[in-house]
C-alpha cells in the first residue's frame, strides 16, 4: 500500500522536521499550515526537488470541515491517509486567573479538538483497510504540572489520554496510537521566551541542550515504522532527561 503522510502544522518547527523525515522515508506527505504559505510551499519545493512526493494544504485544525477538506485534498492528490501525524498546537503563558474563555477555548480547539478532527476524517479508510498509524505530539507538560500553562498542559494531558484510550480501541483494528513528548525543542514556539530563558532551561536539561526538531521527527519516524510495529499506546518522551 502507498505510504502517504499527513503532518499537521508542518509549515515550521516540529512538524516540518516530522514532513520532511517521512518524506525522505518514502511517504508522500500533505504540509499543513494555517497561515505561512510560504513557509509550507517553500519546504513542498524542497521536497520536490529531492524526488519526493508532496502537496501543501492550508486548513485550521480546529474547524472540522476544512480538516474533511483537507484529507479530502490529500486523497486525491496522493491517496488515503495511512500516516496521521496531530502535531499543530499553540502555546502561551498566562496566570490561570487570566485566563479567558476565548483562550482556554482556542487551545482546547486546536491541541485537543483538532486531533479529534483529523482522526475521525482518516479513520474511515484506516477501518477499511485494517492499519494505519496515528502519532499525536503531545508535550512533558501532558505529563506534568506546568505553572502559567494550566490550559495547554490541560490539552497536552488530554492528548495523551486519548491516545491511550484510542490505543486501546483500535488494536483490534490494526491501527496504532502513539505519542510523542517533546522536552524544550528550539523552535518559534519557545524563541519567544528570549534567549536568557532559553540558556536556563538548556542548562536545566541534564543533556546539556535544548532540543531540535529532528530529535523529534527522528522518533515520529520510529513510531511509524515497523520496528515498533508492537508498540501501541505509548508516550515517548523526548527531552534530554529534563523530567524523570
Ligand atoms: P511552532 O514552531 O509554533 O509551529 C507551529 C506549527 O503549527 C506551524 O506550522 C503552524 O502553522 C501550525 N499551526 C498552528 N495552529 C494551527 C492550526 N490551528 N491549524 C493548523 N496548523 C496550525 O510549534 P512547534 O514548537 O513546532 O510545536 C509543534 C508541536 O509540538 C505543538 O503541538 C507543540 O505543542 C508541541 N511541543 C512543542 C515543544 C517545544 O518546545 N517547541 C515542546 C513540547 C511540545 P503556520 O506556520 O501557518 O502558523
Amino acid at each position: 500500500m502507498k505510504k502517504v503522510a499527513l503532518v499537521t502544522g508542518s509549515s515550521r518547527g516540529i512538524g516540518r522536521a516530522a514532513a520532511y523525515r517521512l518524506a525522505h522515508d518514502g511517504y508522500a506527505v500533505c504540509v499543513n499550515y494555517l497561515e505561512r504559505k510560504d513557509k509550507a510551499e517553500e519546504l513542498v519545493e524542497l521536497l520536490r526537488k529531492d524526488g519526493c512526493e508532496a502537496i501543501a494544504v492550508q486548513a485550521d485544525v480546529a474547524k472540522r470541515a476544512a480538516v474533511d477538506a483537507m484529507v479530502k485534498k490529500t486523497e486525491e492528490a496522493l491517496g488515503p491517509v495511512t500516516l496521521l501525524v496531530n502535531n499543530a498546537g499553540v502555546a502561551g503563558q498566562a496566570q490561570f486567573q487570566d485566563v479567558t474563555d476565548e483562550l482556554w477555548d482556542r487551545y482546547f480547539s486546536v491541541n485537543l479538538n483538532g486531533a479529534r478532527n483529523t482522526i475521525q476524517a482518516v479513520l474511515p479508510h484506516m477501518l477499511h483497510e485494517k492499519s494505519g498509524c496515528i502519532i499525536n505530539v503531545s508535550s512533558i507538560w501532558g505529563q506534568h504540572g506546568a505553572s502559567c500553562e494550566v490550559t495547554y498542559s490541560c490539552t497536552k494531558h488530554a492528548l495523551i489520554g486519548l491516545t491511550r484510550s484510542l490505543a486501546m480501541e483500535l488494536a483490534p483494528s490494526g491501527i496504532r496510537v502513539n505519542c510523542v513528548a517533546p522536552g524544550v525543542i528550539n523552535t518559534d514556539m519557545v524563541k519567544v521566551l528570549g534567549d536568557e530563558v532559553l540558556k536556563d532551561l538548556a542548562e536545566q536539561t541534564p543533556l546539556g541542550r535544548l532540543g531540535t526538531p529532528e530529535d523529534i521527527a527522528h522518533a515520529v519516524a520510529y513510531l511509524a515504522s515497523d520496528k515498533a510495529s508492537f508498540i501501541t499506546g505509548q508516550v515517548l518522551a523526548v527531552d534530554g532527561a529534563f523530567i524523570l
